[in-house]
């Protein structure tokens, strides 16, 4: 019974033996096969980006940077006259009034001399015959020097009507004191410009205009429009928001429009323009 005992209790010894083992086999199976599936995607994704790394170690350094040079398209060339006029941009004071009408009706009637178009008092606004909507607009303009009493918006005032809505303001605001949203270079009763950069009456100012209009889903507002003013030289509207037209009294409101012309105000005041240019973009 001994010897029999023995060999039973040998035997289920290493039966239990045998089943751990299996039991462990299966775990460490299952442990390596749990550990593969965990770091493959690791190791797949470092494979690859070993390869990259390797392929482009290969590539020279100008090679590597070549990756990133947009060859198209190739800008047109712009050329420049000797006023420094571009010679992609529409001149729009020129020898004659053609390129001009009025706003109320007919022909333009301000005054053209030498290439300097002035307000002719009572005859109203004059506009565009051509319709613009995003631009690049120059023009240089110049207040007479101020008859006596002449003073906030009365002095030598006009302005520049993007899209026949959008008032530029043009004002002697040179040592005259008025609303700010309404002083020369605002966008008129919306935006304050941000530094005043008006030169002495008499002197010749410059803008440079950068206009994106607004855009429209049928008759609801899509974008709004925005726009940069640079007055002599100086950044006074800054990418500003176009809040709606131009209102003198009450609030700016938008009204579905297309591309429209440019218009200039007849203010009662001899205002006068020239070296007007305008970019469609
Ligand atoms: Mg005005």
């Amino acid at each position: 019974m001994g010897h029999l005992s023995l060999h039973y209790r040998a035997a289920k010894h290493n039966t239990v033996i045998q089943r751990i083992k299996q039991g462990t086999d299966t775990m460490n199976k299952t442990l390596v096969a749990s550990t593969v599936a965990l770091l493959m995607p690791l190791s797949a994704c470092a494979t690859t980006d070993a390869d990259t790394e390797k392929s482009e170690s290969r590539l020279t350094r100008e090679q590597q940077a070549a990756k990133t040079e947009v060859w198209e398209p190739v800008p047109e060339v712009v050329s420049f006259d000797k006023a420094g006029v571009p010679s992609d941009s529409i001149s729009l004071i020129g020898d004659d009034l053609s390129n001009w009408t009025s706003v109320k009706e007919g022909d333009a009637k301000w005054t053209l001399e030498n290439g300097v178009l002035t307000v002719k008092p009572g005859t109203g606004d004059i506009k565009t015959k051509a319709e613009f909507c995003d631009v690049q607009l120059h023009v240089e303009w110049k207040a007479p020097q101020p008859e006596a009493g002449m003073e906030g918006q009365q002095r030598n005032n006009s302005g520049i009507f993007l899209q026949q809505r959008y008032e530029i303001q043009v004002l002697d605001s040179y040592q005259n004191k008025t609303y700010p949203n309404g002083q020369a270079a605002s966008v008129y009763k919306q935006t304050i410009p941000l530094v005043n950069a008006m030169k002495a009456p008499g002197e010749w100012q410059t803008y440079d205009i950068i206009y994106k209009a607004p855009t429209f889903n049928g008759e609801a507002l899509a974008t709004k429009g925005y726009v940069t003013v640079i007055h002599n030289g100086v950044v006074v509207q800054n990418h500003t928001e176009i809040q709606g037209t131009t209102e003198w009294i009450g609030a700016p409101k938008y009204k579905a429009h297309g591309c429209a012309p440019l218009q200039l105000q007849d203010h009662g005041n001899l205002v006068s323009f020239k070296n007007m240019w305008v970019r469609p973009l």
